[in-house]
Formats: C-alpha cells, structure tokens, sequence
C-alpha cells in the first residue's frame, strides 16, 4: 500500500507506471506509483505515443485538462473504492 502520485490519495495499492512507455523505449527509464484507478484512466485516454509525445511526467499528466477533472472526481472517491474503468476494445483484444 502506498500513494498514488497522481490523486494523492493513501493508502492505495500502486502500480507501476513507467513515465515513458515500455514500448516507446522507456523500459529503464522512470515510473511513478499509481493507483489503480489513475492508472487505467491514463492508458484509456491516451496512446502510448500520445504520452511519450507530452505526458512523461507527472506534472504534466497532473496539468492535463481530461486527467486534470479525473483527479478532482477520484480524490473524492474512498481508498478502497475501485471504480470501473471501461477497457479500449483494443486492449481486450490483448488480452484474447
Ligand atoms: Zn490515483
Ligand atoms: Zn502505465
């Protein structure tokens, strides 16, 4: 359990998020502990040329105007409630 460095809230169980993705080169390169939550809303409105283009840090996912009223909801939302995040029909695709 930890904080999430995107909402702040705690405690939360984190995931790793590498700040510039995995599969744009960023495998050894910075992360950030995220919620779960936080997490998904990243990856389902943003591509992972989209975040390696301007959102590699967090300051800038913060600053984001879609990710900016994210935050404003999901910090009023308890610890230990995981909202349902609806999967891209791309990454269920992965998962097949
Ligand atoms: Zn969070
Ligand atoms: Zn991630």
């Amino acid at each position: 359990m930890s904080t999430c460095e995107l909402c702040g809230r705690h405690p939360v169980k984190c995931t790793t998020h590498h700040l510039l993705p995995k599969v744009e080169g960023g495998t050894f390169g910075e992360t950030a502990n995220l919620c779960i939550p936080c997490h998904k809303q990243i990856h389902a409105l943003y591509t992972n040329q989209e975040i390696a283009a301007r959102l590699t840090t967090i300051r800038s996912l913060k600053e984001d105007a879609k990710l900016r009223s994210f935050i404003r909801w999901i910090r009023k939302q308890s610890p230990n409630t995981i909202p349902r995040t609806k999967k891209s029909n791309e990454l269920r695709k992965k998962e097949r």
